[in-house]
């Protein structure tokens, strides 16, 4: 058995595609810089590497790695998470063809779909994906040609059952591509549960240090890669090797980061569950949160990332600004803790929209920090409400 194929996640995260360099033994594999690559004579490429955009060893040791991780046939890795998405639609989809979107992603996936592909004749209808009535009068009225879910969802922690998404979209035809950039592969498998492709933010847990911006596919079946692969070519959107090289050291430690993260935010959002000041946390590992039986199902631990209600606006925000260890920042992901006011901040773009977020949620990236001194921080914030 090969590093690539060995069956358990945690042993793939250290070793797959990260053999000892063969001329040197050095058990790090080095990063390539290079941009072009010696022939002997024309065509006579040594190990298929010919110019840095076409292919590079340290993004081909990354991309074998994402693919053992995910349980998928091939991983392609690129600049940015939005990067991999739009080679992926454009890859998948002709004019005319449409997406049925989830009501909770990410808004830049919202924005691409809407603001960049629809302009190029690509359909978009939004639907609760979570809601299996929704979903199946939604795939009765026309069978789109790709149903993109995010489970759990941003910043709602919506739980989508994936297996059972999964059968009904390929009854009717479409295919499933799952962003699991909130649970990371750790905690769950989209294609082991019947996902066509997953999709990564991997400037989040993957990296997991908020210190590189990237993103990633995994296709379970190699056939459906090839002409998103032909983009990441043709369009150029590649990760650079340094880029490539931290993400695959973020990825080694992402099981032990993964627990942590996923026992803190547990704590968290039991505490603020038990807060006077609290209206309303969104956690699935809370038996309170409406998708709880099916993340426990699907999902090996419930992750680090919780959202809370304070009732209005002006409450989120003053709480937003009143923490000292939760940073108020952007993204997500990173071993320490951040908060974000998703109205203004990472859903601005959806505002006025059916994807909008309620004006009075704030949402925590909890990081892998003492428990008790994240607790006391909210607690600290809560109070000067
Ligand atoms: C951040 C994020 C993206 C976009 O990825 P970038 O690396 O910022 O381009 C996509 N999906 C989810 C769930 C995200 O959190």
């Amino acid at each position: 058995m090969t590093a690539e194929t060995n069956p358990r996640f945690d042993t793939n995260a250290v070793h797959a595609g990260q053999a000892p360099d063969e001329t040197t033994g050095a058990v790090i594999p080095p990063v390539h810089f290079s941009t072009t690559y010696a022939q002997d004579g024309i065509g006579g490429l040594r190990a298929g590497y010919e110019y840095g955009r076409s292919g590079n060893p340290t993004r081909t040791a990354l991309e074998t790695q994402l693919a053992a991780i995910e349980g998928g046939a091939q991983a392609l890795s690129f600049a940015s998470g939005l990067a991999a998405e739009d080679a992926l639609l454009r890859g998948l989809l002709q004019p005319g063809d449409e997406v049925l979107l989830g009501n909770d992603v990410y808004g830049g996936t919202y924005r691409l779909i809407a603001r960049v592909l629809g302009p190029w004749g690509v359909k978009l209808r939004v639907v609760d994906l979570s809601d299996p009535a929704a979903v199946d009068a939604a795939l009765a009225e026309r069978a789109p040609k790709v149903v993109w879910v995010e489970t759990p969802s941003n910043p709602l922690l919506r739980i989508t059952d994936i297996r059972a998404l999964s059968d009904k979209a390929h009854a009717a035809g479409s295919l499933v591509v799952v962003d699991n950039t909130f649970a990371s592969p750790a905690l769950q498998q989209p294609i082991a549960l019947g996902a066509d492709v997953v999709v990564h933010s991997t400037t989040k847990y993957l990296g997991g240090h908020s210190d590189v911006v990237g993103g990633a596919l995994v296709f379970a079946d190699a056939a459906l890669a090839e002409q998103p692969k032909f983009l990441q070519f043709a369009a150029g959107a590649v990760s650079g090797p340094l880029d490539a090289w931290l993400t695959t050291r973020g990825i080694k430690t992402l099981a032990v980061r993964m627990e942590r993260h996923s026992s803190n935010g547990q704590a968290v959002a039991e505490f603020l569950e038990g807060h006077d000041r609290v209206a309303r946390v969104y956690y699935p590992g809370l038996a309170s949160h409406p998708g709880h039986e099916i993340a426990a199902a699907q999902m090996s631990g419930f992750g680090g990332i919780v959202s809370l209600a304070l009732g209005d606006a002006a409450a989120a925000r003053r709480f937003a600004e009143s923490t000292r260890l939760f940073t108020l920042a952007e993204s997500l992901g990173g071993v320490e803790s951040l908060l974000n006011y998703p109205d203004e901040m990472t859903h601005a773009s959806v505002r006025g929209t059916e994807l909008a977020v309620p004006d009075d949620v704030v949402r925590l990236s909890v990081g892998i920090e003492h428990i008790d001194d994240l607790v006391a921080d909210l607690d600290q914030a809560l109070g000067a409400l």
